[in-house]
C-alpha cells in the first residue's frame, strides 16, 4: 500500500512538518506529487498538498486513508516545492503559507472540473464517464470521490485533459464579431459599387479587405467609424455576417502589429551577446544591466528571451506593479504574439486563474508579470528577467515576507539559466555586488537617439521671490506655456506619498484625526470627505471647527486633486489627465488615461509616482516635478536614495524621441546630494556618495537588517512583550550583531493596533537562522494577544 505525506492547511509549528496518510486503492499509483486532497484531522476534514510518497516499512501505527483529491493534476511542480522551502526558511514562514501563495487565488476558490477525452476512442471505452459526449463537467459540488478517482486515473494515463473554471464570472465572454463571406476580389468588387459618400461602407469593406479572413469585434468596427447601420446593410448585401467569438477578457489583449527585431548598437549587441552565450551554456550567471533611461533595455531584454525560446526553452519577465503599462506588454506581445502569457493585478481573478493553467499546461513560453508572477509554473526556464529591479513592488509586504530578486536567484540556480536585473537606478545592494563580481554588469550608457539626457534645472522654492500662491514656480509656469506653444507634450509629478492635504482649523489649530489612528484626515473633494488613508475611515468635511466652533477651517498642504485645478486654471486652453489612485480605480482606466495622452488626445498628464516609470512618449519635452523633497523628509536611511531614484526616472520620460528633453525640479533642499546629483543624473557618482553613508551609519549593503514588529491593542502589553524579545535575541545572538529597539512605530496606532518594533543588523551571524525560527514558530501564534512579524531584508526601517 501506498503511503503519501501531506502538509495539511493549518498554519502551526506542529503542521509545519508533513503527516502521512494512506493512498486508498482507487488512487493508487494515479495520486501525484503537488495534488491537493482533502484529509481527516482529529475531527476535522482538511486540505492538504501531497509532497511525497514513503515506505510503509517505517509506519507502525494505524494511518488513516486520504479521504479523496481535491485536484485532477498537480498545481505544484518539483520547483515550487523547492521554492516553498527555501521561502518558508528565508521569510520564517509556515511552509503551507509558501504553497498556498504560489498558488492564483482562483485556485482557493470554488471552481468546476471540464474533462475532455483525447479522442474517440478514449470517449468511446468510457461510457459510465462520457456518456456518448466528448466532455464532461464535474461541478465543484461534486462528492463523487470514485468517480474522481477515477478521472485521476485517467488524467495519470494520459487519456483525458482536465481544465479548471471559476464558478463565477470566469467563463470567457462572447461577443459579436463579424466575418467577410466573400474573397478579397468580391470584395473589391462591392467597393467598386458603393458610393464615395458612403464612409461607414466603404470602411467596413477596407478594413475586411485589408484581411478577408479576419474576425472583427463589432465593438472595434463602431468604435472606428463603422456604424451599426453600415454593418446592418454588410449583412443585408451579402458581404458579412455575425458571428459570435470567445473573448479574452483581459484588457491586454487588444491586437497588437507584429514587430521585428531591430538592429543593436554595439553597447546593446554586447549584452545581449553575454547573456545568450550563459543561456547557452546553461549557466546561472546574474547580469546586471544598468542603463541610462531610453538607452534600449527592453529590446536587449526581448532579443535575449528570443534567444531562449529558439534554443526550446521558457523565458519569464518581471516588472514592477504600476509600471507594468500596456506598452511594455504591447512591445513583448508583438515580438512573441500568442506565446505569451500574462499575471498581472489589474486582471479579474478569473483571467489571472486562466492564463496560470495556460503556464502551467505548458501552452505559454513567455511570462509576462508582477512580483508573484515570479511564482508561474514554466518549466525549463532559460531567462529570467526583472526590469527596474530596484522598484519597492518587488517586495512583498505580507507574510511570506519575500524578496523576489531571491526567488529568482533560487530559479536561475534550480533551472540553470542566467538572470537579468535591469534598471537605470539599480538598488545600492545590487549595484555593490557588481561592483565585488557577484552580478556580471553589463552597462547602456547612452540613450538610443544619441540624443543627451534631458537638461534638468533646479527651482530653489526656499527663495521667497520664486514662491507664488499657486504650486508652480514662475520658471515652471514659463515652460509648460512655451511647450503648449510648441504643441509638445507635459507630465507633472507631485509626490504625494505622505503629503496630502488636511484640515485645520485657523483659530484654535485643531487639525481633524483618524479616530482609530495616530494620522490626520486627508480631504477628499471629488467625495466631500475626510478619509484615513490607513484604515480607510472616512467622514464628511465639517463646516465649523468641532474644536471652538469657528468657521475659519482651512485646507493645508495639496494634493493632485488641488494641482489639476490650479493648472486648469493657469492654462484653461490646454487639455489634461490626471493620474492617481482615485482615478484608476475602475478597471481599464490606466491603461485608457496612458493611451489618451500617447495619443496626444492631452497636453498634460499630471499625477502622483505611478507615472514616474516606464513610460514612454515621444511628444513629451518638459517634466516638472512639484515636491521633489517629500521622499526626503522621511526619516529612513532609503530616502536618498528613493529621491535620486524617483527624480532620475521621471527625468527619463522627457526627450525621449527626436525633441530634446527639459526637466524642472522643484526643491526646499537644493543643495542635497540626491537631489543635486540627479540634475546630473549622476548613478554611479551617487552610488558611490551613498555607499560611504551607509557604511558610516552600518546600514545596507554593509549590513544585513531584519525588523522585527510587535502589535496589540493594549499598548504596554505590546511594549512589554518587545522588551521580553529584544533581551531574548541579546543573549542569543553574537556580540557582532546590534540588536536596536524597541521603539514605538513613526505611526504607533493604526486601526486602534500599537506598534512597536526592533531592528537587528548582522554582517555574519551563525545564531540568527535558529534563533529567529524559534521567535516565529513561538510568538507567531498570537502569543499574549500580541502579532509578531519578522521582515528579512525589509524595505525600510520605519
Ligand atoms: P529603456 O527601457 O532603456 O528605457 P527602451 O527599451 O524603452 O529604453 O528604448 C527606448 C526607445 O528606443 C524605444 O522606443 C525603443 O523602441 C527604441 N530602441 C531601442 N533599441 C533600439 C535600436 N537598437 N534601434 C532603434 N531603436 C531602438
Ligand atoms: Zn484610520
Amino acid at each position: 500500500m501506498q503511503i503519501a505525506q501531506v502538509i495539511v492547511d493549518v498554519s502551526a509549528r506542529q503542521t509545519n512538518t508533513p503527516f502521512s496518510y494512506l493512498v486508498p486503492d482507487n488512487l493508487e499509483n494515479s495520486l501525484d506529487i503537488g495534488m491537493r486532497v482533502k484529509v481527516p484531522f482529529g475531527p476535522r476534514k482538511l486540505t492538504g498538498f501531497v509532497v511525497g510518497f514513503a515506505d510503509q516499512s517505517s509506519f507502525n501505527g494505524r494511518l488513516k486513508p486520504i479521504e479523496s483529491v481535491i485536484d485532477l493534476y498537480p498545481v505544484i511542480n518539483p520547483e515550487m516545492l523547492k521554492i516553498a522551502s527555501f521561502l518558508s526558511k528565508k521569510t520564517f514562514s509556515y511552509y503551507i503559507s509558501c504553497l498556498q501563495t504560489m498558488l492564483p487565488g482562483g485556485m482557493k476558490t470554488k471552481f468546476d472540473k471540464v474533462i475532455t477525452a483525447k479522442d474517440d476512442q478514449v470517449a468511446a471505452e468510457y461510457p459510465e464517464i462520457f456518456n456518448g459526449n466528448h466532455e464532461l463537467v464535474v461541478s465543484h459540488a461534486s462528492n463523487d470521490r470514485d468517480q474522481l478517482a477515477k478521472l485521476t486515473k485517467l488524467r495519470a494515463a494520459g487519456k483525458v485533459n482536465v481544465d479548471y473554471r471559476l464558478v463565477k464570472k470566469a467563463n470567457p465572454v462572447q461577443a459579436v464579431a463579424i466575418k467577410s463571406k466573400l474573397d478579397g476580389s468580391q470584395l473589391n468588387e462591392c467597393l467598386a459599387t458603393v458610393k464615395q459618400n458612403a464612409k461607414a461602407q466603404r470602411k467596413l469593406l477596407e478594413t475586411l479587405i485589408a484581411d478577408p479572413n479576419a474576425e472583427l469585434l463589432q465593438s472595434e468596427l463602431v468604435k472606428q467609424g463603422v456604424s451599426s447601420s453600415a454593418i446592418k446593410h454588410g449583412i443585408d448585401a451579402g458581404w458579412v455576417e455575425k458571428v459570435m467569438v470567445t473573448q479574452r477578457r483581459n484588457p491586454f489583449f487588444k491586437p497588437v502589429e507584429p514587430s521585428k527585431p531591430l538592429n543593436l548598437n554595439s553597447d546593446q549587441a554586447k549584452a545581449v551577446s553575454k547573456i545568450t552565450e550563459a543561456i547557452d551554456h546553461d549557466e546561472n550567471t546574474r547580469f546586471l544591466l544598468e542603463g541610462v533611461t531610453g538607452s534600449g533595455k527592453t529590446e536587449v531584454y526581448l532579443q535575449s528571451m528570443a534567444h531562449a525560446l529558439a534554443m526550446g526553452k521558457t523565458a519569464l519577465m518581471l516588472v514592477p506593479e504600476i509600471t507594468l503599462t500596456p506598452q511594455i506588454v504591447g512591445r513583448i506581445r508583438s515580438r512573441f504574439g500568442d506565446q505569451v502569457a500574462m499575471l498581472h493585478s489589474a486582471m479579474s481573478t478569473g483571467e489571472r486563474f486562466d492564463e496560470w493553467q495556460r503556464i502551467n499546461r505548458g501552452e505559454a513560453k513567455v511570462v509576462v508579470g508582477v512580483r508573484s508572477a515570479i511564482f508561474a509554473p514554466l518549466t525549463n526556464v532559460g531567462l529570467i528577467i526583472m526590469d527596474e529591479e530596484h522598484d519597492s513592488s518587488y517586495k512583498q509586504g505580507d507574510n511570506p515576507r519575500y524578496q523576489t530578486r531571491d526567488v529568482a536567484k533560487f530559479r536561475s540556480d534550480y533551472n540553470h539559466c542566467p538572470v537579468v536585473f535591469g534598471s537605470a537606478t539599480p538598488a545600492l545592494e545590487s549595484r555593490a555586488r557588481a561592483q565585488k563580481g557577484v552580478y556580471q554588469l553589463l552597462k547602456l550608457p547612452t540613450r538610443i537617439n544619441k540624443q543627451a539626457l534631458p537638461h534638468v534645472d533646479i527651482v530653489d522654492m526656499t527663495d521667497a521671490g520664486k514662491q507664488t500662491p499657486s504650486m508652480l514656480s514662475l520658471e515652471l509656469q514659463k515652460a509648460v506655456e512655451e511647450r503648449l506653444t510648441k504643441h509638445e507634450q507635459v507630465i507633472l509629478l507631485l509626490n504625494r506619498r505622505g503629503y496630502a492635504s488636511f484640515l485645520m482649523c485657523r483659530d484654535c489649530g485643531y487639525v481633524p484625526k483618524c479616530p482609530n489612528c495616530d494620522i490626520s484626515l486627508t480631504v477628499h473633494k471629488s467625495s466631500h470627505s475626510l478619509r484615513c488613508h490607513y484604515c480607510g475611515h472616512e467622514e464628511p468635511i465639517p463646516i465649523k471647527c468641532p474644536n471652538c466652533g469657528g468657521k475659519r477651517i482651512r485646507h493645508f498642504g495639496y494634493g493632485s486633486e488641488q494641482l489639476e485645478e490650479q493648472v486648469n486654471e493657469l492654462f484653461p486652453e490646454a487639455k489634461t489627465l490626471r493620474m492617481d489612485v482615485d482615478t484608476t480605480r475602475k478597471k481599464g482606466s490606466h491603461e485608457r488615461i496612458i493611451d489618451e495622452f500617447g495619443a496626444h488626445k492631452a497636453d498634460i498628464l499630471l499625477g502622483t509616482q505611478m507615472i514616474a516609470k516606464g513610460l514612454d512618449f515621444p511628444d513629451v519635452t518638459l517634466v516638472g516635478v512639484l515636491n521633489a523633497d517629500s521622499a526626503l523628509d522621511f526619516p529612513d536611511f532609503r530616502s536618498s536614495e528613493r529621491t535620486f531614484e524617483l527624480l532620475t526616472q521621471v527625468a527619463g520620460r522627457a526627450g525621449r524621441a527626436e525633441k530634446s528633453g527639459q526637466v524642472i525640479i522643484q526643491t526646499f533642499n537644493p543643495d542635497h546630494y540626491a537631489i543635486k546629483l540627479a540634475k546630473e543624473q549622476d548613478y554611479e557618482k551617487f552610488y558611490e556618495t551613498e555607499m560611504r553613508v551607509r557604511q558610516l551609519a552600518k546600514y545596507p549593503p554593509y549590513y544585513y537588517t531584519v525588523k522585527i514588529t510587535g502589535s496589540g491593542p493594549q499598548e504596554r502589553k505590546v511594549a512589554a512583550e518587545m522588551y521580553g524579545i529584544a533581551t531574548e535575541l541579546k543573549q542569543q545572538l553574537s556580540n557582532k550583531s546590534i540588536v536596536l529597539g524597541p521603539t514605538p512605530k513613526m505611526i504607533t496606532r493604526i486601526n486602534n493596533q500599537y506598534y512597536y518594533q526592533i531592528i537587528i543588523k548582522y554582517r555574519f551571524e551563525d545564531n540568527l537562522q535558529s534563533t529567529l525560527e524559534q521567535l516565529a514558530f513561538d510568538r507567531t501564534n498570537n502569543r499574549n494577544g500580541i502579532q509578531i512579524a519578522i521582515d528579512n531584508d525589509p524595505l525600510d526601517l520605519m
